[in-house]
């Protein structure tokens, strides 16, 4: 016997979790499939032997400006509001990433941080993001002094620890994130919701799968399936994957963690503290301060990138250069020639998507749809 369903979903990360809920809302019946043994995809987490909540794929941080997402998620989930804090180490001293004013004074003695404040804030303006690119092309001599300092010291031996290339040879979009902040504020993020699902991301998860039209199947991989009849497929995976690598291998970056348990109560000011010059890592994520937790232990990440290599390890970054760019644009035509078969996701269009940018491709797929 051969079980049917309007909609088979492989994946239940994010991309795929929103919008089985999304087909199930409009009364269409959903398998979901995940070929590990746990929901949420690289969103999933869970609470170690201290009752430590750990992001299993590295730091989680939900954020968007969107009411509609903000809404639409909050249907499932409590929040712990968050602002996101990132500090890092140069000279020995610890200072706010991305940089800003006080990075300055902190680092440089007067009248240098005067003078490197009042430019910014005359050429720039207050509270506004300089990438760091366009302030490096600036022609006042301060500025451009300013420019070399944050590119040498946060940006130059971190993006070859990245990225395994250096800053030069990665794709323009990469470089424009990383901006200089001419005001006081120390979040990372300029979003207005910023927060940590409650209890966690798994329960989220669950609680959006937890729907009489769906139905979830873990620890089974797609091309394994037997006797389910789909009318759509949304594939989530390796769009290089589903095609048997035909055109060759899309490349992605990879990341290790080793996890360490402390007998203290902290480790670290903030959740993430980046290490910009020559440790293997590239940043350590102390895990308790990301719900509050007031655990007498503390549980932390090194993280170190590497080469994804297939069976080794787990895709996480695509690498944002025009070859890679140009491949998958190849497996895009490939995939137009599929009747009913959809690539989401950031495995499945090749993308880095934020949570709120992977939520908002799938309610626009959604608007298109039809049927639904
Ligand atoms: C280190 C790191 C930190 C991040 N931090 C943030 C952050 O702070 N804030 C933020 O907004 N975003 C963050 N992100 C991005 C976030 O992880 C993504 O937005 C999200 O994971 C995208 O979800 P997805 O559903 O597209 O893919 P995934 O989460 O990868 O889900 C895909 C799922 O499909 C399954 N699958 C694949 N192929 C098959 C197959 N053939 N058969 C069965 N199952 C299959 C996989 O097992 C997986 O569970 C971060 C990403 C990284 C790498």
């Amino acid at each position: 016997m051969s079980e049917k369903y309007q909609n088979l979903i492989v994946g239940t990360g994010i991309s795929g979790a929103v919008l089985a809920r999304l087909l199930a809302e409009k009364c269409q019946s959903v398998l979901v499939i995940d070929r590990r043994s746990y929901i949420g995809g690289n969103c999933y987490d869970y609470f170690d032997e201290s009752g430590i909540n750990i992001h299993k794929y590295g730091p989680h941080i939900f954020r968007t400006d969107d009411e509609g997402i903000w809404c639409f998620l909050s249907r499932f989930t409590t929040w712990h509001e968050y602002i996101h804090k990132v500090r890092t180490k140069i000279n020995s001293k610890e200072v706010p990433i991305p940089f800003n004013l006080s990075s300055i004074d902190i680092l440089f003695e007067e009248p240098k941080a005067k003078i490197f404040k009042e430019k910014l804030i005359l050429n720039y303006g207050e509270n506004k993001k300089v990438p760091i690119l366009e302030l490096k092309k600036s022609a006042d001599t301060d500025l451009k002094e300013l420019a070399n300092f944050v590119y040498e010291n946060i940006f130059s031996h971190y993006t070859l620890k990245q990225w395994g290339f250096k800053p030069e040879d990665l794709g323009g979009d990469a470089l424009a994130r990383v901006p200089v902040y001419t005001s006081y504020y120390d979040g990372y993020f300029t979003e207005k919701y910023q927060a940590i699902p409650m209890p966690s991301y798994t329960k989220m998860f669950e609680n959006i799968l937890n729907h009489p039209n769906i139905e979830v199947k873990l620890n089974t991989e797609f091309k394994d399936l037997k006797n389910v009849k789909y009318e759509r497929l949304f594939y989530s995976g390796p769009i290089d994957e589903f095609f048997d690598y035909k055109l060759g291998a899309l490349p992605y970056r990879s990341l290790d963690f080793k996890f360490e348990t402390l007998p203290q109560e902290k480790f670290q000011s903030v959740a993430v503290v980046n290490y910009t010059s020559k440790e293997p890592y590239t940043r350590i994520t102390e895990f308790k301060h990301f719900l509050a937790q007031n655990n007498k232990k503390t549980t932390i990440a090194y993280e170190y990138p590497s080469g994804f290599e297939l069976g080794k390890n787990e895709r996480f970054y695509p690498i944002p250069k025009q070859e890679n760019e140009t491949l998958y644009k190849r497996y895009l035509e490939l995939a137009k020639k599929e009747k009913n078969i959809y690539f989401i996701g950031r495995l499945g269009e090749y993308k880095y998507y934020s949570m709120q940018s992977a939520v908002s491709a799938v309610f626009e797929l959604v608007k298109k749809l039809n049927p639904v």
